[in-house]
């Protein structure tokens, strides 16, 4: 199947000033759809053109002669679990049975976001931070460049990318900075927690393909 595009689910200038309209233009605008066109030429006429994203990424993961793919699996994939994690007007302390978790597994709100913000930071070069479920358990993770939650079996809850794509035109080298206002004003937590609710069906993860 061809891979599509998400659409973005606000405005491009919806999650500034953290995030800027021009840093969306570029990012899901440049980047996003890049990958997206780069996989569609990729599985062009193979065995994969058929598959459904998750599945390409699946199939491809840990394969050396298919890194290329998987690559740009990958990052579609992120991309799109990406944006739907944000929301304008989100972030801070989540509520409900997701905010016990997290409690328990972290402590408060602010310890979470320590820890998020450690991973974050310590993520060296490019890669993503995440709120996972592994089984019942809530983990923070972190990983390299494209590596991505389908190719294993925790279900992911949010992601933060800490590309420097993703935060250097708003926030230049701070990093730190930059993940520190995703959590405290953009975390759809609404999204994280259906992610939560849905843990047991890892192959039918909430992104849209
Ligand atoms: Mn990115």
């Amino acid at each position: 199947m061809r891979i599509s595009l998400p659409p973005l689910p606000y405005a491009q200038d919806a999650l500034a000033p953290v995030i800027s309209a021009r840093t969306i233009g570029l990012h899901y605008g440049k980047h996003h759809r890049t990958y997206v066109d780069n996989l569609n030429r990729l599985i062009a006429g193979s065995d994969l053109e058929d598959k459904t994203l998750e599945e390409i990424v699946r199939a491809t993961a840990g394969n050396a002669a298919r890194t290329e793919i998987f690559n740009n699996a990958g990052q579609v994939w992120n991309h799109n679990l990406y944006w739907r994690s944000l929301r304008p007007g989100g972030g801070g302390a989540p509520k409900g049975e997701l905010a016990d978790r997290i409690a328990a597994a972290f402590g408060d709100y602010k310890a979470f976001k320590l820890q998020f913000g450690k991973a974050a930071q310590s993520q060296f070069g490019s890669g993503w931070a995440w709120l996972v479920a592994d089984g019942d358990d809530l983990k923070i993770v972190k990983t390299a460049n494209a590596a991505s939650p389908p190719a294993s079996a925790q279900r992911a809850l949010f992601a933060v990318d800490v590309w420097e794509h993703a935060y250097y035109l708003d926030y230049e080298n701070r990093r730190a900075e930059h993940v520190d206002a995703v959590l405290d004003r953009l975390i759809d937590w609404g999204f994280a927690t259906e992610n939560f609710a849905n843990r047991k069906h890892v192959a039918a993860h909430a992104a849209p393909n």
